[in-house]
């Protein structure tokens, strides 16, 4: 058996990020990971995901070029060369993640862990065993399939296994308008697929600002993307024909879409397999269970990231992480975890942070919604980017403190980040007057939001 400061199961953004603070801050670190460095982020969710998006992008610029008089204009792609150059972005970040793992006061161990007790934990193959005063668990999340619903044996497909498809389905049927289905919509309309969304909510993105929902569906719709919302999916079945016919009731009817592809993106479940046998208290649907500073039911042990299902994020994983070793060190920090932006990268892109206008309604907080449109904004003219939309909600203090932005539009993520900055920083709207942005920027759209000016929109509760 051996003694370490900390030991830390899972190398995903939650996992390496909290080895390398805790490392650079002198603890010596062992850290477990049984399968790729990185975890899902790096492999199989954002960076892949996103370096699609972007190939996506390309494909949708291009087809402006009529724009600059170009008539005609024929282009075919390789989707191996978009794949090839997919692993390439991942193999680069995942060295990077090795460096990182091998620097002084990092143990790494490349095989899955277990726990022999509460503060024992052991490889499961060749059986070393280490003990530490403090654990943290990111063992991350795994994708679900929806209940009620017969399956036949590989008729559907997860994030992971459409990542890496060998070619381009012609017809995409996505289970789910959560962020992972809005996403690959976006994407594999703009590669030219035929795309049909199945989803049993009324409206896509059931965490963002209903409007904005609203808006990036109707967009994605003018797109070609077509949907089936309040729709129960019943069964997902292999044709004789090589098809997948997938069956769901819609308005008291029975319906079926026959596609080549069918993604399950109905969600993830935190991944909790690695505490049986502790008396670590967990919820099968929820996750493991944890306080507001991450820490289990077992003192020194902590759950972070997805396996504790608070945010499914990256960079709430890595910020839970952080203050996790910030405990375990006794270093104070304020890190608001009360403002937790998040983006969906469709095109176009939505990004938010704070209260939905709906939760403001549901707990009658009194506040009023300034909307700023990107048509009114020179850059996005210019950007050829004119559709979206700023939206802000301020209290109705004469200052105006803000309670959340929802903002669907070219740089949305990008955007919403300075949003979040200054409610870290508890500014107010009328803060965000006082602040010059640069002309002609997207950013722009976010200092003019005001009740008061020709042009733009406020609306009180
Ligand atoms: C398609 C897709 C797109 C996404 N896009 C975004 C995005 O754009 N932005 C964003 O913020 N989030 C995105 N996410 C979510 C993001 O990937 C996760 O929130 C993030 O990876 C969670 O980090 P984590 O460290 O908690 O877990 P993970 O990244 O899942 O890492 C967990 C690691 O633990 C390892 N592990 C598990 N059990 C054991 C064990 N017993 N022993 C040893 N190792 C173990 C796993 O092998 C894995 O490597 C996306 C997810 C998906 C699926």
């Amino acid at each position: 058996m051996q003694k370490t400061d900390l030991i830390i199961i899972g190398s995903g953004p939650g996992g390496y990020r909290a080895a390398e603070y805790a490392a650079g801050k002198g603890l010596q670190v062992v850290v477990f990971e049984g399968g790729a460095l990185g975890g899902t982020c790096l492999n199989e969710g954002c960076i892949p995901t996103k370096t699609l998006a972007h190939n996506a992008e390309v494909l949708l610029t291009l087809a402006e070029a009529n724009e600059l008089g170009i008539e005609n204009l024929q282009f075919g792609f390789s989707f191996s060369k978009v794949l090839a150059r997919k692993q390439q972005v991942v193999e680069t970040l995942a060295n990077g993640v090795a460096t990182l793992l091998s620097q002084p006061g990092i143990t790494l161990v490349r095989e899955r862990a277990c726990f022999v007790s509460d503060k024992v934990v052991k490889a499961e193959v060749s059986g070393e065993e280490y003990e530490a005063a403090n654990i943290i668990i990111a063992t991350g999340s795994e994708s679900k399939l929806p209940p009620h619903c017969n399956i036949d044996e590989g008729a559907v497909v997860d994030a992971a296994s459409l990542l890496s498809i060998e070619s381009l389905p012609q017809h995409l049927c996505i289970v789910g308008a959560g962020v992972i289905g809005m996403e690959f919509a976006s994407i594999f309309n703009a590669f030219g697929c035929k795309v049909t969304v199945v989803e049993f909510l009324k409206e896509c993105l059931p965490a963002v600002d209903d409007d904005i929902a609203k808006r990036l569906r109707k967009s994605v719709e003018k797109r070609g993307v077509e949907f089936f919302m309040q729709s129960a999916v019943k069964s997902v079945t292999n044709a004789a024909n090589g098809m997948k016919c997938v069956t769901f009731e819609r308005k008291g009817k029975e319906a079926v879409v026959e596609a080549d592809v069918v993604l399950m993106a109905v969600g993830r479940k935190p991944r909790v397999a690695v505490v049986e046998g502790t008396t670590i208290e967990r919820d099968e649907r929820r996750g493991i269970v944890v306080d507001e500073h991450f820490e289990t039911s077992v003192k020194g042990v902590y759950a972070i990231g997805d396996c504790n299902g608070i945010q499914m994020l990256a960079h709430a994983a890595t910020m839970q992480g952080i203050h996790v070793v910030n405990r375990i060190l006794g270093i104070a920090d304020s890190i608001r975890f009360d403002i937790m932006p998040a983006a969906v990268f469709t095109h176009p892109e939505v990004a938010c942070v704070g209260a939905t206008e709906q939760q403001l309604k549901d707990s009658a907080t009194a506040y009023k919604a300034l909307k700023g449109y990107y048509r009114a904004n020179g850059k996005a003219l210019a950007m050829n980017a004119s559709e979206g939309v700023v939206k802000l909600l301020v209290d109705d203090s004469s200052e105006g403190n803000i309670l959340g932005c929802h903002i669907m539009g070219a740089h949305a993520a990008d955007l919403v980040q300075e949003v979040a900055a200054l409610m870290n920083c508890r500014a107010t709207l009328a803060d965000i007057h006082d602040i010059i942005h640069i002309h002609p920027t997207l950013g722009e759209v976010v200092g003019s939001l005001s009740p008061t000016l020709p042009g733009r929109e406020g609306s009180t509760n």
